[in-house]
């Protein structure tokens, strides 16, 4: 059996950091979080995740700016991130994608479509539907 893939998430709303930790690691996933951008920008380059999920409305530095960052150090540039944003927006959907996430997904969050999201970017392959 492989080791739990490391998953990084980055959300300043304690309640929703909370349970998505609980419901991931329900998932068999390894769970680190961050409350902010700062943070998440050095447990990123410290842990090296399989995958980031990122809050995009952060306080400091927001989610785009944070992308931005991480895709432009050599160090994290490899380490996919999947957006979370408040609201089902094209645009702000485009510009997660420009600033050079990976994926996105709309709160609230489905998490059995996280869940696919997730092992799609780390393993290239679909969890079976349950
Ligand atoms: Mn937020």
């Amino acid at each position: 059996m492989n080791a739990p893939a490391t998953v990084l998430a980055i959300e300043d709303n304690a309640p929703l950091r909370n349970m998505i930790q609980r419901r991931l690691e329900r998932l068999n996933f390894d769970v680190h979080v961050a409350e902010n951008g700062e943070q998440g920008e050095r447990l990123a380059r410290s842990i090296q995740p399989d995958i980031i999920l990122m809050d995009m409305h952060l306080p400091g530095k927001n989610g785009w700016e944070i992308a931005a960052d991480l895709k432009r150090s050599e160090e994290t540039r490899g380490i996919p991130i999947i957006a979370v944003t408040a609201h089902a927006m094209a645009g702000d959907r485009e510009r997660t994608i420009r600033a050079g996430c990976n994926d996105y997904i709309s709160k609230p969050i489905d998490f059995h479509i996280l869940e696919e999201k997730i092992r799609y970017l780390i393993n290239g392959t679909a969890v079976p539907v349950r």
